[in-house]
């Protein structure tokens, strides 16, 4: 990978954030943060970072919500994102799927591939 490739995390609860950044930043990466959508739309249009994480429920805006936003804007339409969910149906991942996302991981995030996975999706970009 790049060396100090940036990752947006889009999540509202403060544990798996800071968890999140703390796995990614020991595995190289730069990160940038947000807790509601509305907030990582902006910083994803400011700053263009190399892949998106996105929390599924999160208030008023949900992640798919903020897919269709990024996926719509010319700034941001280009930038891969990863649902970050802590859903095990295989409908929600359908819907995550038909919604345009690239991926999806799952909550609880596993400490032992985490990192990994998260440069893989970096690695392969958008999805075909
Ligand atoms: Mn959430």
């Amino acid at each position: 990978m790049t060396v100090g490739e940036v990752v947006l995390i889009v999540e509202d609860n403060d544990k798996n954030l800071k968890l999140a950044r703390d796995l990614l930043q020991f595995a190289g990466f730069r990160t940038l943060e947000a807790t509601s959508a509305e907030d990582g739309i902006a910083v994803a249009q400011r700053e263009r970072p190399a892949l998106v994480l996105m929390d599924i429920q999160l208030p008023r805006m949900d992640g798919i919500a903020a897919l269709r936003a990024l996926r719509g804007d010319g700034r941001t339409a280009s930038i891969p994102v990863v649902a970050l969910t802590a859903s095990v149906m295989k409908s929600d991942r359908e819907r995550f799927d038909a919604a345009g996302f690239d991926g999806f991981m799952q909550k609880p995030i596993d400490v032992k591939t985490f990192a990994a996975d998260v440069r893989g999706f970096c690695a392969r970009g958008r999805a075909a």
